[in-house]
């Protein structure tokens, strides 16, 4: 089985996942901007079951973070796990979203992705 590997930028958190996600998707909502600086966020769920991970986190409104070096890494609780697809070693990643969230937030610039669910707000 699959296990991919990750880490924050300065390398005290470390995340593996096991085998293929639940769901993979893009998130435009204006939490996923604040939080990550950026346009979007793209993540993908596992079971809580096939994700581990070492180091210190600090969680804000239950998203953790390095709290040595920023980098945003996952949300986790005991059913399932979002990982933050940005924090893999391999990058680009073999994973592609299956859906997209808050489409109405997208930026103009960018299209939809082939294929993608599109919702214009949450996953109904
Ligand atoms: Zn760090
Ligand atoms: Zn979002």
């Amino acid at each position: 089985m699959t296990t991919l590997v990750g880490s924050c930028s300065c390398g005290d958190v470390k995340v593996a996942v096991r085998g293929l996600p639940l769901r993979i998707g893009i998130c435009h909502c204006t939490d996923c901007r604040h939080e990550s600086g950026s346009a979007f966020t793209f993540y993908a769920v596992w079971p809580a079951s096939e994700f581990e991970t070492t180091g210190q986190t600090r969680e804000f409104r239950g998203r953790s973070f390095c709290p040595n070096c920023g980098s945003r890494l996952f949300s986790a609780d005991e059913q399932e796990a979002e990982i933050k697809l940005g924090i893999l070693s391999d990058a680009p990643t073999p994973l592609k979203p299956t859906y997209e969230l808050w489409v109405k937030r997208r930026e103009s610039w960018l299209a939809p992705i082939a294929g993608a669910e599109q919702f214009d707000e949450d996953r109904t």
